[in-house]
């Protein structure tokens, strides 16, 4: 039986590696974002490339679509196997500035995102007695503290506890969930001159990281299929760490 997998933010970045790497494996790959174009680009390289994808718009910050979503895949394709919960933002923003509004949408997005889209798929993964489910945290959110980020390194650390606290409640219906926490990994968001390391940052980041190389989105995609796979039948409620050896490098 194919596998169904569902990923949210899946238009560029680590999200599209995943729906790329899952496709490679001979899933159907349900494709979602807020950017159709970056969206509709992904499944379009996928399917060039002999696999199976669609792309259907989704904003989770937008509960009523979410549930429609997941109704709507449950019933064209007979259920869901496999979510990564990827979408997230990373705005900086010091604290003198950061409004409850400010702090909220992070929240809304890199935390509450994640659950609205888990949310309707559970009882359909419980009827079926399995399901693997894979939520993006980061660095910021296991280890280390990031500066005029302290609201995304919040909800990031939030990820750990929806991770862990799924894991137990649904581990007995045959549900894994799963985490990565990862380092620095060339993307639009890592990119970003106003948000993160820019591109200077990220040419010179390799240097103090053990491998001697940021990472790129398929360095955490096949990290993502593993944790989704039967070869990680027995790993839930765990948050992988995968930075080169950043965490635990001396510099
Ligand atoms: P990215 O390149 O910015 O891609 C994230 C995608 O999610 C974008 O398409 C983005 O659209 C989309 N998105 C934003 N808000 C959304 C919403 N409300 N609903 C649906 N989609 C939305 O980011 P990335 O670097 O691939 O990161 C993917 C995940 O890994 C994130 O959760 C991130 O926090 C985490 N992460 C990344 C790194 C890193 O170094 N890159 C490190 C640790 C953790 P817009 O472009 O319009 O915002």
């Amino acid at each position: 039986m194919t596998k169904v997998v569902l990923i949210t933010g899946a238009g560029i970045g680590i999200g599209a590696a995943c729906a790329k790497a899952f496709a490679a494996e001979g899933a159907h790959v349900v494709v979602t974002d807020v950017l159709k174009d970056e969206g509709e680009a992904t499944v379009k390289a996928i399917t060039d490339a002999g696999g199976s994808a669609e792309f259907q718009p989704l904003d989770v910050t937008d509960t009523a679509a979410a549930d429609a979503l997941v109704a709507d895949i449950e019933k064209r394709h007979g259920g869901i196997d496999t979510i990564v919960a990827n979408a997230g933002i990373a705005h900086r923003v010091p604290i003198d500035e950061l409004t409850d509004e400010k702090w909220d949408h992070t929240f809304d997005i890199d935390l509450k995102g994640m659950f609205r889209v888990i949310r309707p798929a559970v009882p359909g993964m419980c009827k079926r007695g399995k399901g693997a489910i894979v939520c993006l945290s980061s660095i910021m959110g296991v280890a280390y503290g990031w500066d005029e980020h302290v609201h995304y390194s919040s909800a990031k650390s939030g990820v750990v506890g929806l991770v862990r606290g799924l894991a137990v409640e649904l581990a007995r219906s045959g549900i894994r969930v799963n985490g990565i926490a990862p380092g620095y990994i060339r993307t639009a968001q890592l990119l970003s001159e106003e948000h993160s390391l820019g591109p200077k940052g990220a040419e010179t980041a390799g240097d103090n990281i053990p491998m001697g190389r940021i990472g790129e989105g398929e360095d955490i995609a096949d990290v993502a299929t593993f944790l989704a796979s039967e070869k990680a039948r027995y790993i839930t409620g765990q948050v992988i760490t995968v930075d080169g050896g950043l965490l635990v490098g001396r510099y």
